[in-house]
Protein backbone atom coordinates (compact mmCIF):
# COMPACT_ATOMS: atom_id res chain seq x y z
CA UNK A 1 0.00 0.00 0.00
CA UNK A 2 1.36 3.26 -0.67
CA UNK A 3 -0.14 6.15 0.51
CA UNK A 4 0.40 10.36 1.07
CA UNK A 5 0.26 12.34 3.55
CA UNK A 6 -0.81 15.58 2.94
CA UNK A 7 -1.07 19.06 5.45
CA UNK A 8 0.07 22.16 6.05
CA UNK A 9 3.41 21.93 8.41
CA UNK A 10 2.33 21.10 11.94
CA UNK A 11 -0.87 19.03 11.01
CA UNK A 12 1.12 16.03 12.49
CA UNK A 13 1.94 13.95 9.27
CA UNK A 14 5.41 13.21 10.88
CA UNK A 15 3.81 11.79 13.88
CA UNK A 16 1.30 9.59 12.28
CA UNK A 17 4.00 8.23 9.33
CA UNK A 18 6.27 7.09 12.24
CA UNK A 19 3.43 5.70 14.14
CA UNK A 20 2.27 3.75 10.59
CA UNK A 21 5.74 2.54 9.86
CA UNK A 22 5.84 0.81 13.32
CA UNK A 23 2.00 -0.48 13.02
CA UNK A 24 2.31 -1.69 9.32
CA UNK A 25 5.90 -1.95 8.68
CA UNK A 26 5.86 1.08 5.90
CA UNK A 27 8.68 2.85 4.85
CA UNK A 28 8.39 6.72 5.74
CA UNK A 29 9.79 8.95 2.80
CA UNK A 30 10.17 12.41 4.15
CA UNK A 31 11.42 14.75 1.61
CA UNK A 32 12.19 17.24 4.54
CA UNK A 33 14.24 14.64 6.69
CA UNK A 34 16.46 13.86 3.54
CA UNK A 35 16.83 17.60 2.52
CA UNK A 36 17.94 18.08 6.49
CA UNK A 37 20.29 15.04 6.25
CA UNK A 38 21.77 16.37 2.71
CA UNK A 39 22.64 19.38 4.45
CA UNK A 40 24.01 17.86 7.86
CA UNK A 41 26.48 15.78 5.15
CA UNK A 42 27.52 19.15 3.91
CA UNK A 43 26.85 18.38 0.05
CA UNK A 44 26.56 21.23 -2.52
CA UNK A 45 22.87 20.34 -2.72
CA UNK A 46 22.31 20.14 1.26
CA UNK A 47 23.93 23.87 1.51
CA UNK A 48 21.34 25.54 -1.36
CA UNK A 49 18.41 23.48 -0.02
CA UNK A 50 19.11 24.38 3.51
CA UNK A 51 18.74 28.08 2.74
CA UNK A 52 15.99 28.14 1.16
CA UNK A 53 14.17 26.25 4.12
CA UNK A 54 15.11 28.16 6.62
CA UNK A 55 13.13 30.94 4.55
CA UNK A 56 10.45 28.39 4.55
CA UNK A 57 10.41 28.31 0.68
CA UNK A 58 9.81 25.17 -1.20
CA UNK A 59 12.97 24.02 -2.58
CA UNK A 60 13.12 23.40 -7.10
CA UNK A 61 11.16 20.67 -7.95
CA UNK A 62 13.60 19.01 -9.91
CA UNK A 63 15.71 18.75 -6.60
CA UNK A 64 13.20 16.90 -4.86
CA UNK A 65 11.65 14.34 -7.69
CA UNK A 66 15.75 13.22 -7.97
CA UNK A 67 15.68 12.59 -4.46
CA UNK A 68 12.41 10.88 -4.11
CA UNK A 69 13.33 8.93 -7.62
CA UNK A 70 16.71 7.50 -5.98
CA UNK A 71 14.72 6.18 -2.63
CA UNK A 72 11.86 4.36 -4.92
CA UNK A 73 15.00 2.98 -7.49
CA UNK A 74 17.22 2.09 -4.29
CA UNK A 75 14.40 1.13 -1.59
CA UNK A 76 12.27 -2.49 -1.77
CA UNK A 77 8.83 -0.97 0.77
CA UNK A 78 7.31 -4.43 1.42
CA UNK A 79 4.69 -2.78 3.23
CA UNK A 80 4.36 0.40 1.14
CA UNK A 81 5.54 3.85 1.37
CA UNK A 82 4.23 6.71 3.07
CA UNK A 83 4.95 10.45 1.23
CA UNK A 84 5.31 12.45 3.97
CA UNK A 85 5.80 16.30 2.73
CA UNK A 86 5.63 14.88 -0.72
CA UNK A 87 4.37 15.50 -3.73
CA UNK A 88 4.14 19.59 -2.52
CA UNK A 89 3.55 20.96 -5.82
CA UNK A 90 1.32 19.15 -9.21
CA UNK A 91 4.51 19.00 -10.65
CA UNK A 92 5.96 16.96 -8.34
CA UNK A 93 2.30 15.51 -8.17
CA UNK A 94 2.58 14.39 -11.91
CA UNK A 95 6.28 13.28 -11.55
CA UNK A 96 4.58 10.77 -8.48
CA UNK A 97 2.38 9.26 -10.29
CA UNK A 98 4.36 8.83 -13.28
CA UNK A 99 7.19 7.39 -10.73
CA UNK A 100 4.84 4.79 -9.41
CA UNK A 101 3.19 3.73 -12.93
CA UNK A 102 6.69 2.78 -13.72
CA UNK A 103 7.10 0.83 -10.69
CA UNK A 104 4.01 -1.16 -11.85
CA UNK A 105 2.76 0.59 -8.16
CA UNK A 106 -0.66 2.32 -7.56
CA UNK A 107 -1.54 5.44 -5.00
CA UNK A 108 -4.09 3.60 -2.61
CA UNK A 109 -4.66 6.68 -0.87
CA UNK A 110 -4.10 10.51 -0.31
CA UNK A 111 -4.95 11.59 3.27
CA UNK A 112 -5.65 15.23 3.84
CA UNK A 113 -5.01 16.04 7.76
CA UNK A 114 -7.24 18.61 8.49
CA UNK A 115 -6.12 21.73 11.16
CA UNK A 116 -6.63 25.00 12.04
CA UNK A 117 -4.43 27.47 11.10
CA UNK A 118 -4.47 28.54 14.65
CA UNK A 119 -3.04 25.70 16.04
CA UNK A 120 -0.63 25.44 13.55
CA UNK A 121 1.41 28.82 14.98
CA UNK A 122 0.95 26.94 18.51
CA UNK A 123 2.11 23.49 17.47
CA UNK A 124 5.21 24.76 15.33
CA UNK A 125 6.34 27.12 17.34
CA UNK A 126 6.34 25.04 20.50
CA UNK A 127 8.13 21.96 19.17
CA UNK A 128 11.24 20.31 19.31
CA UNK A 129 12.33 17.14 17.63
CA UNK A 130 14.92 13.89 18.09
CA UNK A 131 17.24 14.17 15.64
CA UNK A 132 17.90 10.32 15.90
CA UNK A 133 14.75 8.69 15.84
CA UNK A 134 12.08 11.47 14.79
CA UNK A 135 10.09 11.37 18.30
CA UNK A 136 8.35 14.82 18.85
CA UNK A 137 8.02 16.72 21.60
CA UNK A 138 5.82 19.79 22.40
CA UNK A 139 6.77 22.09 25.22
CA UNK A 140 2.92 22.35 25.85
CA UNK A 141 1.69 18.54 25.96
CA UNK A 142 4.93 16.57 25.58
CA UNK A 143 7.79 18.60 27.05
CA UNK A 144 11.44 16.97 26.24
CA UNK A 145 12.30 14.90 29.34
CA UNK A 146 13.95 16.36 32.36
CA UNK A 147 17.13 14.57 31.85
CA UNK A 148 17.14 15.30 27.74
CA UNK A 149 16.65 12.16 26.89
CA UNK A 150 14.64 11.05 24.10
CA UNK A 151 11.60 8.31 25.66
CA UNK A 152 11.81 6.31 22.19
CA UNK A 153 15.34 5.34 21.68
CA UNK A 154 17.44 7.80 24.90
CA UNK A 155 19.25 10.00 22.36
CA UNK A 156 20.04 13.61 23.95
CA UNK A 157 19.97 15.25 20.46
CA UNK A 158 16.54 16.85 21.05
CA UNK A 159 16.35 20.03 19.06
CA UNK A 160 14.32 22.95 17.42
CA UNK A 161 14.71 22.90 13.83
CA UNK A 162 15.74 26.20 12.50
CA UNK A 163 12.54 26.77 10.36
CA UNK A 164 10.30 26.61 13.21
CA UNK A 165 9.98 30.22 13.78
CA UNK A 166 6.93 32.55 13.65
CA UNK A 167 8.90 33.99 10.62
CA UNK A 168 9.72 31.05 8.59
CA UNK A 169 6.29 29.20 9.26
CA UNK A 170 4.09 32.24 7.97
CA UNK A 171 6.34 31.51 4.67
CA UNK A 172 5.17 27.56 4.60
CA UNK A 173 1.59 28.14 5.20
CA UNK A 174 1.91 30.54 2.30
CA UNK A 175 4.19 28.00 0.15
CA UNK A 176 1.12 25.56 1.50
CA UNK A 177 -1.67 27.30 0.38
CA UNK A 178 -0.04 28.85 -2.93
CA UNK A 179 1.60 25.91 -4.43
CA UNK A 180 0.47 22.48 -2.29
CA UNK A 181 -3.44 23.03 -1.19
CA UNK A 182 -4.26 22.82 -4.71
CA UNK A 183 -3.11 19.16 -4.82
CA UNK A 184 -6.41 18.66 -2.68
CA UNK A 185 -8.75 19.10 -5.25
CA UNK A 186 -5.85 17.07 -7.53
CA UNK A 187 -6.45 14.08 -5.84
CA UNK A 188 -10.52 14.69 -4.85
CA UNK A 189 -10.58 14.43 -9.06
CA UNK A 190 -8.42 11.25 -8.60
CA UNK A 191 -11.07 10.05 -6.33
CA UNK A 192 -8.11 9.52 -3.92
CA UNK A 193 -8.97 12.04 -1.07
CA UNK A 194 -9.57 10.61 2.08
CA UNK A 195 -9.38 13.51 4.87
CA UNK A 196 -9.39 13.50 9.28
CA UNK A 197 -9.41 15.52 11.42
CA UNK A 198 -6.06 16.17 12.41
CA UNK A 199 -7.45 18.38 15.62
CA UNK A 200 -8.00 15.00 17.63
CA UNK A 201 -4.96 13.33 19.61
CA UNK A 202 -2.77 11.53 18.23
CA UNK A 203 -4.45 8.18 18.91
CA UNK A 204 -7.23 9.30 17.55
CA UNK A 205 -5.98 10.78 14.18
CA UNK A 206 -4.34 7.58 13.87
CA UNK A 207 -7.95 5.11 14.83
CA UNK A 208 -8.94 7.29 11.57
CA UNK A 209 -6.29 6.79 9.37
CA UNK A 210 -6.56 3.14 10.35
CA UNK A 211 -10.10 3.14 9.64
CA UNK A 212 -9.62 4.65 5.90
CA UNK A 213 -6.73 2.53 5.25
CA UNK A 214 -8.83 -0.59 6.01
P1 LIG B 1 9.11 19.46 6.24
O1 LIG B 1 10.09 18.74 7.10
O2 LIG B 1 8.27 18.55 5.43
O3 LIG B 1 8.30 20.48 7.00
O4 LIG B 1 9.98 20.29 5.18
C1 LIG B 1 10.88 21.29 5.60
C2 LIG B 1 11.29 22.15 4.41
O5 LIG B 1 11.96 21.35 3.44
C3 LIG B 1 10.16 22.81 3.66
O6 LIG B 1 9.74 24.02 4.26
C4 LIG B 1 10.80 23.03 2.29
O7 LIG B 1 11.70 24.13 2.31
C5 LIG B 1 11.62 21.76 2.12
N1 LIG B 1 10.85 20.68 1.48
C6 LIG B 1 10.50 19.48 2.04
N2 LIG B 1 9.80 18.73 1.18
C7 LIG B 1 9.69 19.46 0.04
C8 LIG B 1 9.04 19.25 -1.21
N3 LIG B 1 8.36 18.12 -1.46
N4 LIG B 1 9.14 20.23 -2.15
C9 LIG B 1 9.82 21.37 -1.92
N5 LIG B 1 10.43 21.64 -0.75
C10 LIG B 1 10.37 20.71 0.23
Amino acid sequence: MNIILLGPPGAGKGTQARKLVDERNMVQLSTGDMLREARRNGTEMGKKAGEIMDRGDLVPDEVVIGIIREQLENDNAGGGYIFDGFPRTLAQADALGRLLLDMGENLDAVIEMQVDDDVLVDRITARATCKDCGEVYNDNTKPIPADGKCTNCGSTKIERRPDDNEDSLRTRLMAYYKQTSPLVGYYYAKDDLKSVNGLASMDDVAASIAKVLG
